[in-house]
């Protein structure tokens, strides 16, 4: 394998260089590190993802909705017509493997395969079918993929499970995400492998969830705080995905704030903390060739710098490629929805929490 691309939404800069997170300082000890920036109007990850995966801006993509979707103007991974990094790679003659990547429902043709992303719902049938029990265990993203798009998200989710227990889901996923991509790389080998860890993200919005079902009792900051302690215990598992590879890419959408003070409200709605801007783009040069140098932080870039500097990384042109690639958009209808309650028991059932 060439490239591991790790994808953790909403991966703060601040908290990742500066926290005390003792395996992730040895593994940026051996990397180049930057901030890597949500542009300032679009700290979403609908319009960050995409930058990232195309090397564009939010205006160049058209991709503004905050998760993407194709609605107000915004278009989506559905419609999208320029071409994403695993669509150049394999232009490029290289298989890709990409696994709940966010915005890539509904799934496009890849060289190898693709296990969708949020927000929307999907099937999968094929020889990654028998993993679905372990993958459909998606990070709790399944809250937002099964939210109709004419919907707000409601707070079903929050007032039937604890914070607590819900913590405990989202380490279950990350764990069996873990088993399954490990499944997926010794049965079927791809050339680059794209996964996605959305923990970060979600406990964020978590506890925004939970401080307005507590009408703001009881706010703490902590939780968000620890799954970086917890996740930074994983490291070591997260990167090893059963195989060598050549180039490892660590990166995040946007970030999350460090410390968030009182509640305050917006819009109406009671928040303790939102998005920041700063995410992360760690990169390890794991063949000792010497091209990526170790221990460095730089200077920030911008999500959509991305694609072109881990094109370069592995010996490819940005510009060449994305001219020559061809996107492979699938704008199929939307899916007969299964009942929404009834959907998502059937996932927690397949999670053994029913
Ligand atoms: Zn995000």
């Amino acid at each position: 394998m060439k490239l591991l691309f790790l994808g953790l939404d909403g991966a703060s800069a601040q908290i990742m260089f500066e926290r005390d997170l003792p395996n992730t300082r040895h593994l940026l000890e051996q990397s180049t590190y930057r901030a890597c920036m949500a542009e300032e109007e679009y700290p979403y990850t609908g319009p960050s993802w995409t930058s990232i995966y195309t090397g564009m801006s939010a205006e160049e993509h058209g991709v503004t909705d905050l998760w993407g979707r194709n609605i107000d103007g915004s278009e989506s991974y559905d419609t999208l017509r320029d071409p994403v990094i695993w669509e150049m790679l394999n232009h490029a003659g290289l298989t890709t493997g990409a696994i709940h990547m966010p915005m890539t429902t509904c799934s496009r043709q890849v060289d190898g395969y693709m296990v969708s992303g949020f927000p929307n719902e999907l099937n999968h049938s094929g020889p990654i079918a028998e993993l679905m029990p372990l993958l459909q265990a998606r990070d709790i993203s399944d809250l937002i993929r099964l939210t109709p798009r004419d919907r707000v998200l409601d707070n079903t989710w929050y007032r039937n499970y604890s914070l607590e227990r819900t913590i405990d889901i989202l380490k279950k996923m990350v764990e069996w995400k873990i088993q399954a991509v490990r499944i997926l790389v010794s049965t079927h080998p791809v050339d680059c492998l794209f996964v996605q860890y959305s923990l970060l993200d979600r406990i964020g919005h978590l506890l925004n969830q939970y401080l307005r079902v507590r009408d703001g009792e009881g706010w703490s900051y902590a939780p968000l705080l620890e799954l970086y302690d917890w996740l930074d215990g994983k490291l070591e598992d997260l990167l090893d995905v059963g195989e060598d590879y050549d180039l490892l890419v660590i990166t995040s959408d946007h970030g999350w704030p460090a410390e968030a003070g009182d509640p305050y409200t917006y819009d109406g709605k009671l928040f303790g903390a939102w998005h920041s801007h700063d995410g992360v783009l760690i990169v390890r040069d794991m063949a000792g060739t010497g091209r990526v140098p170790e221990g460095e932080r730089i200077e920030e870039c911008f999500n959509r710098d991305v694609c072109p500097q881990v094109l370069e990384l592995m010996g490819f042109d940005y510009d060449e490629l994305r001219n020559a690639a061809e996107p492979r958009p699938i704008e199929t209808p939307r899916g007969t929805r299964l009942d929404e309650a009834q959907t998502i028991e059937e996932r927690l059932r397949a999670l053994g929490y029913l």
